[in-house]
């Protein structure tokens, strides 16, 4: 039965097997623990959405007539909520597919200076509703083999986050150097910031410090998780470090080892 520890003492070939056979044990019902939470997870993301659209639509319904303009106007609710479900259950999808290594990594060489550039510009017009100065810092021409469509997404979360939590007339500054081994990509913003203790879960699914504020961005509390998997994908790393009410930096770190000559 799982879960059950079966005892046997000594130190010969059975009581070696016993402690395998433990050992094996607690990390299977690890693996279920997890799979339950996942699943509980889950279904609770995808049925607020639901339950949202069901009181839009009853509440048309119970009304004998109801004016075109509200129809509308709550049509247009049920189409942002519809819109939410598809982003979750594409993250999800995204998320599993990484889970299963399913995914083919299309290795390119990059110069991740034009990569950065694109996700920013695909993020200015966000910013520039809010007035959000989006700077470059430390700026190194850096050529690295990376999955190109993955790290553009990796990014946009990080760099995306930065934009929604920060408020309006912030700044965020974005540097690119080598360290070490390392290229690393510093983005940096003058937003909300992070308490200490919520650090270490930023990068679990569905996390999110406020569901409030991450539900009204539009958020899933998917980015990150899926940020860090790439990331993780590409032998490299995340890094946070911020200050409540300043602001916080992300450090994205990827392997140079097959960095080709710097075409300076
Ligand atoms: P979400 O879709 O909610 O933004 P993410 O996985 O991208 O989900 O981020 C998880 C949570 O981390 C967010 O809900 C937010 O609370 C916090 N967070 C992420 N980036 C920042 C940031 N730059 N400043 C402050 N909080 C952040």
């Amino acid at each position: 039965k799982l879960n059950e520890k079966v005892i046997i003492s000594g130190e010969n070939e059975i009581s070696q097997l016993a402690k395998a056979y433990n050992f094996m044990n607690t990390k299977l019902s690890h693996i279920e623990e997890q799979r339950r939470e996942f699943v509980g997870n889950v279904s609770h993301e995808l049925k607020t959405p639901l339950s949202s659209m069901k009181l839009l639509s009853e509440s048309l319904l119970i009304q004998p007539e109801v004016d075109v303009s509200i129809y509308k106007e709550f049509l247009k609710d049920i189409d942002s909520e519809i819109n939410r479900l598809t982003k979750i259950i594409d993250s999800l999808l995204n998320l599993v597919d990484m889970d299963e290594e399913k995914l083919s990594i299309d290795y390119k060489l990059t110069y991740l200076n034009y990569l950065i550039e694109k996700v920013v510009n695909s993020i200015k017009p966000l910013a520039h509703e809010k007035n959000i100065e989006i700077i470059f810092g430390q700026w190194e021409k850096i050529q690295i083999y990376v999955d190109q469509d993955k790290i553009h997404q990796a990014l946009t979360n990080i760099i995306y986050n930065a934009v929604k939590y920060t408020e309006n007339n912030g700044k965020i500054e974005i540097g690119l150097f080598k360290k070490g081994n390392y290229a690393v990509i510093k983005i940096s913003d003058t937003g909300i910031g992070i308490a200490e203790e919520n650090i270490p879960h930023l990068f679990e699914r569905f996390y999110r410090v406020d569901s409030a504020r991450s539900r009204e961005t539009g958020g899933t509390g998917l980015g990150l998780t899926i940020s860090q998997q790439v990331i993780s994908l590409h032998q490299g790393t995340i890094e946070v470090e911020s200050v409540v009410n300043e602001g916080t930096t992300f450090y994205v770190k990827l392997p140079i080892e097959y960095m080709l000559g710097d075409k300076n």
